[in-house]
């Protein structure tokens, strides 16, 4: 049996607004999060995520709305009186302090008795692997290690919720890979709540196991990742999360018309946009039976790596996105300029409700 406090979230953000003077960056909003979790606020750039972040962190107060954290109402406290921390973007170490200074400060302040706050600031730093690092000062660190010293600072007092503002965003593309590993692994060992401001969809993806996609100061979705990338509730998800192909199609007494294949569709009658992954999509010379099927004409194919990207101008005017793992495009390319049936099954229809 779980306990009523088990029961409760750990975070609890109800009806949260904040304008700033006719600017709206958050309209009224609702988001739980678990303990344990590690969630990312995922969503372009003045969505007003970190304008969430920071009202949780008590940096801002909301227009309206409640804060809980642990079942406490912490609405009206200030940072330092919240069980949160917070990393910021650009890490703020204080420049003229050492690693081991940085890290004991907020202990400091909390006058935390000095043979305590060292075995702390000796554990945290030792997990952070930056033992080594402990007497230089910030500007002789580079930039993932300076990104390991705000993570120890902030963990050494044990928040409740770390929360975290585009941390990996002033790494390079390897270092950033790398310290999502860490950071997931960091979580993990921790087992505390983080929550993460993010643009990068892959990040928010790879990091999180909740992600919130934020647009025009709306949480538009909430899910596992899993639910965000298959299960779209809108077009804006399915357009931001991932690549997709986005057909535009008529609902009429529940199915949808697409060239000469029929698709059930419960709903009112009226325009509604029909999702589909790339990598849902095969090229075929003989149109399938089964499967929903345009015909086309291939138009392009460009490597990626670790795929190829085959564009297809279909029948009814629409451009297919189609992924090929490697392998697959290498035993059996097709020319340009083929025509094909683009086909896909059922299953791999995503009804979007436009937002
Ligand atoms: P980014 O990824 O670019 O940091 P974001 O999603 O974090 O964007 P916010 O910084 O939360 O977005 O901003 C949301 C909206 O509120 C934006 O339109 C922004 O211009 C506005 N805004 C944020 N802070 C202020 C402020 N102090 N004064 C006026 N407007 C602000």
């Amino acid at each position: 049996m779980l306990s009523a406090s088990e029961h409760t979230p750990l975070l609890r953000l109800t009806g949260i607004s904040k304008s700033f003077g006719t600017q709206v960056a958050l309209h009224p909003l609702d988001l739980s999060v678990a303990r344990g979790d590690f969630v990312a606020l995922l969503g372009p750039s003045g969505c007003g995520k970190t304008t969430l972040l920071r009202v949780i962190g008590g940096f801002l107060r909301s227009d309206q709305g409640r804060v809980e954290i642990n079942g406490a109402d912490v609405t009206d406290l200030g940072p330092e009186q919240r069980p949160t921390n917070m990393v910021f973007q650009g890490y703020g170490l204080f420049p003229h302090m050492t690693v081991r200074e940085n890290v004991a400060y907020g202990l400091k302040i909390a006058r935390v008795p000095a043979e305590k706050r060292n075995q702390a600031v000796g554990e945290i730093l030792e997990m952070m692997h930056i033992s080594g690092l402990s007497d230089r000062l910030p500007r002789a660190l580079s930039g993932g290690q300076q990104q390991r010293v705000a993570l120890a600072r902030a963990l050494v007092m044990k928040p409740s919720v770390l929360l975290l503002d585009e941390p990996l965003a002033a790494l390079d593309l390897q270092l950033r890979k790398s310290m999502q590993i860490e950071l997931r692994n960091l979580h993990r060992e921790i087992g505390g709540t983080f929550i993460c401001v993010t643009h990068d969809q892959g990040e928010a993806i790879g990091l999180a196991n909740r992600v919130a996609v934020m647009n025009a100061g709306r949480i538009v979705q909430e899910g596992t990742p899993e639910d965000i990338y298959q299960r779209p509730s809108n077009a804006f998800v399915a357009g931001f999360v991932g690549e997709s192909n986005i057909l535009s199609l008529t609902r009429q007494s529940g199915s949808c018309r697409l060239a000469d294949n029929i698709i059930p569709s419960s709903g009112p009658d009226g325009t509604v946009a029909m999702m589909i992954r790339p990598d849902d999509i095969s090229l075929v010379e003989v149109k399938p039976a089964a499967e929903i099927s345009l015909y086309g004409q291939l138009t392009d194919a460009v490597f990626m790596g670790d795929h190829v990207k085959l564009i297809v101008a279909a029948e009814t005017g629409d451009t297919l996105t189609v992924h090929r793992s490697r392998q697959e495009w290498q035993s059996d390319p097709l020319e340009s300029g083929k025509r094909v049936f683009a086909s896909w099954s059922r299953d791999a229809c995503h009804i979007l409700e436009q937002s």
